[in-house]
């Protein structure tokens, strides 16, 4: 990393530093109104990390990464910083995110473990976060792990197998998830108990899945198979082939009301049961527009994460969503 990069970081760090004291931060209330309550929870993720986080985002000139990086930001100096380095496929001009300038570096060129050492000298407790490619994501894991640096990977695809075991051989704390969105995650959760406590429940019924999402995703959704798995072990017997895929504008803006300004990012998805005599209907939905809900996810994450690190506790270094989750730090802004 250029002496000139480590100049800019230097006023950055000073910056970040927590504006209320440690110690008051430690003794806020809990039984506030909710959004204080909810805050005062992450502050209790932060306070055991005893310091703002800085992250970095891999890649944050990329749409998620560009996200998460906002979020950071959003999100308070007292509690999270962003790191005015990132990563990305080619180097590219700097970017300015909420008025900190971000250097793009190529993670193909040069020496990026180099500038990992470096920038984790200058920012102790640095995680990165990972939104770049499929084709990226274990070369870009395996970088994380040579240089140890505790990384959330949110970018899909790849190898998961190879992945999953090389985070689980180095013992470095990883967050790995496919979907960040806490709340499609926690419901997905809610099915899976629902299907393990009363299988067979709703046996007979009949299922129809619709789910919409932006044109240029040609896969059936992971979260709807996810889904469907919980349903049939509710005695539904649906085949995924069945989901009906809408990927056309007029049957997303008419019959779906997908929000014009949101058609090139949502996510909506539709479960309809019907008993058998069709006297009985049940029907979840959970429709998402844009992108934030992914990246608050990540940066709970990322703060979950540095909590673990500082605090050294358990065995376990790989984690997922249910694992951020179940610790409460999740606030939405
Ligand atoms: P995007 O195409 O907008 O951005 C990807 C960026 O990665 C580009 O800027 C590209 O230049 C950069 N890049 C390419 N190779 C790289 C490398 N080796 N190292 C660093 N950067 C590199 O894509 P996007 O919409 O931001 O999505 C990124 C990933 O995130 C996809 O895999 C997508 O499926 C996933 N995603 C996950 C969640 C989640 O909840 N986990 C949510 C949304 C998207």
């Amino acid at each position: 990393m250029s002496s000139a990069c480590l100049a800019r970081a230097a006023p950055l760090e000073t910056r970040a530093r927590p504006v209320v004291p440690r110690r008051a931060r430690a003794e806020a209330p809990r039984s506030a109104a909710p959004r204080r309550g909810a805050q005062t929870m992450a502050s209790r993720v932060v306070c055991a990390a005893s310091a703002p986080v800085p992250i970095m985002v891999n890649d944050l000139t990329g749409k998620m990464g560009r996200a998460v990086a906002d979020a950071v930001v959003a999100r308070g100096a007292d509690q999270c910083f962003l790191v005015p380095v990132a990563f990305s496929g080619q180097a590219k001009d700097p970017v300015d995110v909420g008025g900190v300038r971000v250097e793009i570096k190529s993670v193909l060129d040069g020496d990026p473990g180099a500038v990992l050492d470096e920038l984790k000298q200058t920012y102790p407790g640095m995680i990165v976060v990972d939104y770049t490619l499929p084709a990226a994501v274990n070369k870009n894991a395996e970088l994380y792990v040579r240089h140890e640096t505790p990384f959330v990977m949110g970018t899909t695809g790849g190898d998961r197998e190879k992945l999953f075991a090389d985070v689980r051989e180095s013992k470095l704390p990883a967050v790995v998830a496919p979907q960040m969105g806490k709340q499609v995650v926690a419901f997905q959760a809610a099915m899976r108990l629902m299907a393990e406590n009363f299988p067979g429940a709703f046996k007979g019924y009949t299922l129809s899945v619709t789910e919409s999402h932006q044109s240029s995703k040609v896969d059936t959704s992971g979260t709807a198979k996810a889904i469907v798995q919980s349903f049939n072990d509710l005695g539904c017997g649906f085949d995924i082939e069945d989901v009906e895929l809408v990927r056309d504008v007029p049957t997303q803006l008419g019959r779906m009301n997908v929000p014009e300004e949101h058609l090139l990012g949502h996510a909506y998805h539709t479960y309809k049961l019907t008993s058998p005599d069709g006297t009985v209907g049940f029907e979840f939905q959970h429709n998402v527009c844009g992108r934030s809900i992914y990246a608050e996810g990540t940066v709970d994450a990322a703060l979950f994460l540095a909590q673990r690190v500082a605090s050294k506790s358990g065995d376990k270094t790989l984690f997922d969503m249910i694992d951020v989750l179940k610790e409460g730090g999740m606030v939405t802004n």
